[in-house]
């Protein structure tokens, strides 16, 4: 058994292209776990060891954390993983956040080696030249606790060394669902405690959160607790679409729904107090009989493949406002904004502010659709915009209340002031300039697959129109 699921992630990671030479073994890349009962099973000991290995082969890209301790004192290890050589994007923008944990529960190795998997992808793609993976780690911050709970995992257990369901811990609605053993009140339990601190302290701006289970073949979205869609339903739907048109034909639903009604999740807090988009991914475990391994093989590649599109298009998963145009008249502010991501935002506001950066009038709240291009018209009671000053709009990246605000300066092309016996319509670019947007949309080209191009050229030829 050792064997064959050794062979089994050699093939997966394998499947990697390659530009340079082998790696010398396949004994490197294999999993370095044992088999327990059927289950492939790494000790944390093990887990020290490899993260740790990763960190001193591959400083340039991997920076390891000791990010706080289970509750019998075993360090929680988060592996970061970007092109440490580059500290923005290559337009000046900050890199894009990820965040992904597995192994909440003790006896689900392969949620733990997913988790694994998913950083392990990523060392050797970049490693041996692979482009996706150096494209990712140019543009991304990928952090990864690849073992939440080491306690339970050691003695091979869902719950935490003090029978508690770690999964259920979390300060989201906690105890409000038929459940059992949440634990005495909500991040009573150390590695729960850490992992909100660290989502707070360290991935605040993350766009994507994935944690990762095993149960049954599916990935949930929010809600575990409510059976109704999340406010952001059409970002998760547009990725359900997304992927089973063109990855997987993965479930892909409403925790509630699609397994039970749960509470105090890591998922519903991820979603419901941090504002991330969430996802479980849950792997059946019953492939775990010998002679099964392709089943594993198949099913942990596939899940990668959905990882690896998640990342990818991790610009995409909020609101991204654009505003192609601005004109002010005497009593009205017209604007129109685009908005490239696939998030809604519904309390997008228009934001005039002095040479001294000081907010000097603020318009009413206003909605942009995921995807779509919108004209609005704002009253300008109250605002004097005779003085030098700028325009920002403010508005949140998701429609889910916790999702975190930006400000973002408008381009000055794109303002016209229209006086009174005037009519002189300019026309400018927002905050995304034409050469940039063009530019990573052929970025995007390039990591996405065939299926996705006529997306690409689409937004292109609309680009071009403009
Ligand atoms: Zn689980």
């Amino acid at each position: 058994m050792r064997v064959a699921v050794g062979l089994v992630l050699c093939m997966l990671l394998a499947s990697i292209p390659i530009s340079s030479a082998q790696s010398d073994t396949k004994e490197d890349e294999a999993w370095p776990g044992d088999p327990i009962d059927s289950h492939v099973h790494m000790t944390w000991a093990a887990l020290t060891l490899e993260v740790n290995g990763w960190a001193d082969d591959y400083p340039e890209i991997v920076d390891l954390a000791d990010v706080g301790k289970s509750e019998l004192g075993k360090s929680l290890w988060v592996v970061r993983i970007s092109d440490w050589s580059i500290e923005n994007k290559s337009d000046g923008s900050a890199k894009e956040v990820v965040y992904i944990d597995g192994g909440h529960h003790g006896n689900e190795y392969l949620g733990t080696a997913l988790a694994w998997l998913s950083a392990k992808w990523y060392i050797n793609g970049w490693a041996e030249g692979n482009q996706e993976a150096i494209d990712v780690l140019q543009n991304t911050v990928l952090h990864i606790l690849i073992m939440l709970n080491p306690d339970g995992n050691d003695i091979d257990t869902r719950w935490n060394i003090n029978q508690v369901d770690l999964n259920r811990n979390y300060d989201h609605y906690w105890n409000t669902c038929p459940t059992t053993q949440p634990g005495s009140s909500a991040f009573s339990e150390s590695e729960t405690a850490a992992n909100s601190a660290y989502m707070n302290a360290e991935v605040a701006d993350a766009d994507l959160y994935v944690t990762m289970h095993t149960g049954v073949w599916i990935m949930l979205y929010p809600w575990g607790k409510w059976p109704e869609q999340p406010a952001d339903w059409e970002l998760y739907h547009q990725i359900r679409d997304d992927v089973n048109d063109n990855i997987s034909s993965i479930p892909i639903q409403n925790a509630n729904q699609g397994l039970y009604p749960n509470c105090g999740t890591s998922r519903d807090y991820g979603y419901g107090v941090m504002g991330y988009p969430t996802f479980t991914f849950e792997t059946d475990d019953e492939q775990f009989v010998p002679g099964s391994f392709e089943n594993l093989n198949d099913r942990l590649g596939e899940e990668m493949d959905v990882m690896r599109f998640l990342i990818n298009n991790v610009w995409y998963w909020r609101a991204r406002l654009d505003v192609q145009s601005l004109e002010v008249s005497d009593d009205e502010v017209t604007i129109e904004v685009a908005n490239h991501g696939h998030a809604s935002t519904s309390n997008a506001t228009l934001q005039y502010l002095d040479s001294n950066g000081q907010i000097k009038w603020t318009s009413s709240a206003f909605t942009v659709n995921a995807t779509n291009s919108t004209m609005v018209a704002l009253d300008t009671s109250g605002l004097d915009s005779s003085e030098d000053g700028s325009w920002q709009m403010y508005y949140q990246v998701r429609v889910i209340n916790a999702s975190r605000w930006v400000a973002e300066e408008i381009d000055v092309q794109a303002i016209t002031l229209v006086a009174e016996d005037e009519a002189s319509f300019l026309t400018g670019f927002g905050l995304f300039n034409s050469l940039t947007t063009i530019i990573s949309i052929i970025g995007l080209a390039v990591v996405m697959k065939p299926e996705d191009e006529d997306l690409a050229n689409n937004c292109l030829a609309e680009i071009q129109e403009n």
